[in-house]
């Protein structure tokens, strides 16, 4: 780790040739692995600070972006990895969707290594109160309250800095069954955006911790069975901290500002944001994002990994699910079979049509749709707008969700 800070320290992390701003991030290459690389900053109207025409990037509650020559290299680099991700994904929304919302929206501010809870009337939330950790999220806009200094903010992304828990902390050795299970999926809860891809990791952290003594199998079922598996993440987590290429077993963490397709779920979650509000998550709104941080990443290797192994139809899922009401309250939504729902469509409508398909599903969708309603009737009246035999197509989608139970 030191070593490598070391090395950091001594490359030159920008350079100012005929108005390129690069700078090192952290990118995937063709086999999915993170790496640190040198890219280029797009949109930029600082040549010393993380600061854009769409987005400036933030150290906590501060007000000045980030310096790019800050002392601070890890700093930097999480800036940088945001920086390049977000426009990334912006781009994505506008140039190959088209978005005349995401092209007018207001910049946004990104918050990394901001550990507040979220308060929709503050703001923030007093720094005292239960910090968070190994996180990110998205929060609305809000209109402040006069004569209290809380001014008015915009759309914002956080990410929280990592923080590595051992498992121990999470009370998983010597429990004994599925009332256990419980509190520590409510520890969970608490200290993460419990959700699809977060949600996942955490869950992945703890299946794979393999020296648990054998009398906590029920438990680990039971946490499959609740939190769902997922897809995006095995091979995310596996290169989640690039930064010292550690993965433990014993200890859990997720340095989210590191780790892409974690930036294009959030920023999707923006880009949706026009019928997909930010009040609450849903399961249909946590699989709407996945699919397009799936769609961005634009990586062969993870569509494959997800067609594969998702839990609404993959072929070698380890556990295939049959819809349940269950999905659809808020605790046990399973955002996993939502995306896997909606990875699907790229087999119907085809892969080069389906990210369109999808992005004007939301408009016939909302924040409260169930899946099996609202977010199905979405999808059969957009077949009738955009598939190619809608009369066929409708009916082989019908024939999907009737196989898995819908
Ligand atoms: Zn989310």
């Amino acid at each position: 780790m030191k070593t490598l800070l070391l090395a950091l320290m001594m490359i030159p992390t920008m350079s100012f040739a005929q108005g390129v701003v690069t700078a090192r991030a952290v990118i995937r290459d063709a086999g999915f692995n993170a790496n640190i690389r040198t890219v280029e900053l797009k949109h930029l109207t600082s040549s010393e600070r993380f600061d854009g025409e769409f987005f400036k990037v933030v150290k906590g509650k501060e007000g000045v972006a980030v310096s790019m020559g800050d002392a601070d290299r890890n700093l930097v680099l999480r800036a940088a990895t945001t920086y390049f991700h977000l426009n990334k994904a912006r781009d994505y929304f506008v140039d190959k969707l088209g978005s005349t919302y995401v092209a007018a929206l207001p910049k946004i501010i990104v918050r990394i290594e901001h550990t507040n809870q979220f308060n929709e009337l503050g703001h923030f939330a007093h720094d005292n109160l239960e910090p968070q950790f190994n996180n990110a999220l998205t929060i609305p806009a809000g209109s402040g309250i006069e004569g209290r200094g809380v001014k008015p903010w915009e759309m914002e992304i956080w990410f929280r800095p990592e923080k590595k828990v051992h498992v121990d902390e999470l009370k998983i050795k010597g429990g004994n069954g599925i009332g256990e299970w419980g509190s520590v999926l409510s520890a969970f809860r608490q200290q993460m955006h419990m959700t699809s891809m977060q949600r996942f990791l955490s869950q992945l952290a703890l299946t794979q911790t393999s020296d648990l003594p054998t009398e906590n199998v029920i438990g680990w079922e039971n946490l499959v069975r609740v939190a769902g598996t997922s897809l995006l993440l095995e091979a995310v987590y596996k290169y989640a901290d690039p930064l010292s290429r550690a993965f433990s077993r014993k200890w859990f963490w997720l340095d989210s500002a590191l780790v892409p397709e974690i930036i294009y779920h959030e920023y999707a979650h923006v880009a949706l944001s026009d019928h997909l509000e930010l009040s609450h998550s849903s399961a249909v709104i946590e699989g709407m994002a996945d699919f397009f941080a799936g769609q961005i990443a634009d990586s062969s290797k993870l569509a494959t990994n997800i067609k594969d192994h998702n839990v609404f139809n993959g072929k070698k899922a380890t556990r295939k699910q049959q819809y349940s009401v269950q999905f659809e309250t808020a605790d046990y939504a399973n955002s996993d079979f939502v995306f896997g729902m909606l990875w699907d469509l790229r087999a119907i409508v085809g892969e080069a049509p389906a990210p369109q398909f999808v992005y004007n599903l939301r408009q016939k969708i909302d924040t409260n749709s169930t899946i099996r309603k609202q977010l199905i009737e979405g999808i059969l009246d957009t077949c009738i707008d955009l598939c190619e035999h809608p009369f066929v197509d409708k009916l082989k989608i019908l024939q999907r969700y009737n196989a898995r139970g819908i």
